[in-house]
C-alpha cells in the first residue's frame, strides 16, 4: 500500500481521501462510482428533469460526477431546447385562448 495521497482515490464532492475499494466516501458519505446517488446517474437526471424539475435538471447534470464535461454540455443544450420549446408552447396556448376570450367578449355575454 502506498502512502503517497497522489496513489488514492478521492471523493468527487468533498475531496476527501479514499481507499479504492470504498463505495461511500467516509468524510460525506457520497456514493463513489457505480454507488453515486441515482439522481446523478445519466437515467436518473433524465426521470427527474422529465417529471418535473424541467431546467432545474441542470443542477443534477452539473453536479453529477458520472457524465463527462462533454456530456454535461450536450445534455444542457437538450434540456434547454425542451424548455425552449415547452416555454414556447405555452405562450402560443395562452395567446390563442386570449384570442378566443376577446371574441367572446366581442359577441357580447347572453342577457
Ligand atoms: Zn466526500
Amino acid at each position: 500500500m502506498a502512502d503517497d495521497p497522489s496513489l488514492k482515490a478521492r471523493c468527487w464532492g468533498c475531496g476527501g481521501a479514499l481507499d479504492r475499494q470504498d463505495r461511500y466516501c467516509r468524510g460525506c458519505g457520497r456514493g463513489q462510482g457505480e454507488y453515486v446517488a441515482w439522481y446523478y446517474q445519466p437515467w436518473g437526471i433524465a426521470v427527474c428533469t422529465l417529471l418535473g424539475l424541467g431546467p432545474f435538471g441542470l443542477l443534477l447534470v452539473w453536479r453529477s460526477p458520472r457524465l463527462s464535461r462533454t456530456a454535461q454540455w450536450a445534455w444542457t443544450a437538450a434540456i434547454l431546447l425542451v424548455t425552449g420549446w415547452v416555454l414556447l408552447a405555452a405562450y402560443r396556448l395562452w395567446v390563442s385562448i386570449m384570442s378566443q376570450v376577446s371574441e367572446i367578449l366581442k359577441l357580447g355575454l347572453p342577457t
